[in-house]
């Protein structure tokens, strides 16, 4: 979907010029500070919400301080900004450097994001400017930014000429997406390099193959970064980038969410992309992975699985969708030997161990009375056993002791 998106503005910006060209042959925009400009907008979405990723280009000259301007096609709400200070009055859109980001040379760029939430219509911004200046080869027809009723602006927004003359990288990382109060919350922008560091490691379960995990910076689904992994078949390949920060303090009951983005269909056979050691279990694994083309859990101790494999158990879950994100939630409770599982923000009634057993669900899980999981770390990754080779992307891990949405 972002190359799609992508390929989508690069067309939409080639029709502009086209349009430009053919309609009104001898319009010359004004000239100005960011005559030339560029604004590049990649939007990776999912039901309900979306982030965007927005690359800013000045012109024919340097800019010291920027104002980009869009107008949304569809509902869209911005609730959330990096790298920007974002307002929205209507359909209009107003992003406003940060201090460390004002000044560009001419043709530099600078990237920031938005996050927003849309019910009817996620339909593709138009009508970028920058500085009041129409960009990607508009024409000067273009409503100026003026039409953004001044009370929209906070008074407390930095006004472009106080960025400092001089380009410094932010203080902090953008934001991971909704981590609410969540106790770890981690999208990966502070990796430097391309080995996963810092309270993420990786390991190789069995033996090192083919699989890798590494720092991405062309897919993410907030800010610039996710971690990659490619999965091949065959144990030797198993790969899992891994943390234990914050997992001790997260008590019996806890929470976790992670956004997921693969390429290939779940196989029929296991597979895992999710493992977390229960010290309560012989430090045998708690998995999240799939089978028959569906979600599952497994208990890598009895290989147990939730839900039970039959045809119907299968229909109670889901598959995982391919080349998009997904927003997987899970609650574990260790005290009860309870586990729930929301997709995209809804629970799948397969993937619920609620302790009264239940025929294709959680019948066999739940033979194992005593199952009281105490959970050490959280690996991300890929495991199969007999087939499945997949490229996945994580990104915005988060764990808490309350449920954290996506
Ligand atoms: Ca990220």
């Amino acid at each position: 979907m972002r190359v799609h998106a992508r390929a989508a503005v690069a067309a939409a910006a080639a029709l502009l010029v086209g349009a430009a060209v053919a309609v009104s042959p001898t319009l010359v925009p004004p000239a100005g500070a960011a005559a030339g400009c560029l604004v590049d907008y990649q939007v990776n979405q999912w039901t309900g919400g979306f982030t965007a990723a927005v690359r800013v280009t000045a012109g024919d000259a340097a800019v010291n301080g920027w104002t980009v301007t869009w107008t949304y096609g569809g509902d869209q709400r911005v609730t959330n900004g990096w790298n920007a200070a974002v307002t929205q009055a209507g359909a209009a859109v107003t992003a406003r450097n940060a201090a460390w980001n004002g000044s560009l040379p001419a043709g530099g760029s600078t990237e920031f994001g938005v996050q927003g939430t849309y019910s009817a219509s996620n339909a593709a911004p138009t009508g970028f400017t920058l500085n009041g200046e129409p960009c990607n080869g508009a024409g000067p027809t273009t409503p100026p930014p003026t039409t953004v009723p001044p009370t929209s602006v906070p008074p407390t927004s930095v006004p472009p000429t106080s960025a400092p003359p001089t380009s410094a990288p932010p203080t902090s990382p953008p934001p991971p997406t909704g981590c609410g109060s969540a106790a770890f919350c981690d999208g990966f922008e502070s990796q430097e390099g391309g080995a996963p560091s810092g309270v993420w490691s990786v390991s190789y379960p069995d033996c090192q193959g083919a699989g890798t995990a590494t720092v991405d910076t062309t897919t993410a689904h907030s800010g610039a970064k996710s971690v990659r992994v490619n999965g091949a078949t065959g144990y030797c390949n198993h790969v899992f980038v891994g943390t234990t920060s914050g997992v001790s303090g997260l008590g019996a009951v806890r929470f976790a969410r992670f956004w997921v983005r693969h390429t290939t269909a779940l196989p029929q056979q296991h597979v895992t992309f999710l493992a977390m050691r229960d010290a309560n279990d012989g430090n045998r694994d708690l998995r999240m992975g799939g089978q028959n083309g569906a979600l599952q859990w497994n208990r890598a101790s009895d290989d147990a699985t939730l839900p039970e494999q039959s045809p119907s158990g299968v229909a109670l879950s889901l598959p995982l969708a391919t080349n998009r994100w997904t927003c997987v939630e899970f609650t574990v409770d260790g005290s009860q030997g309870h586990l729930r599982t929301w997709v995209d923000g809804a629970e799948v009634a397969g993937l619920v161990a609620d302790g009264t057993p239940t025929h294709d669900i959680d019948g066999q899980w739940s033979s194992r009375a005593n199952w009281r999981p105490s959970l050490t770390d959280l690996r991300l990754g890929w495991e199969s056993y007999g087939e499945g080779a997949d490229t996945l992307w994580f990104d915005d891990v988060a764990m808490s002791t309350t449920r954290i949405g996506c």
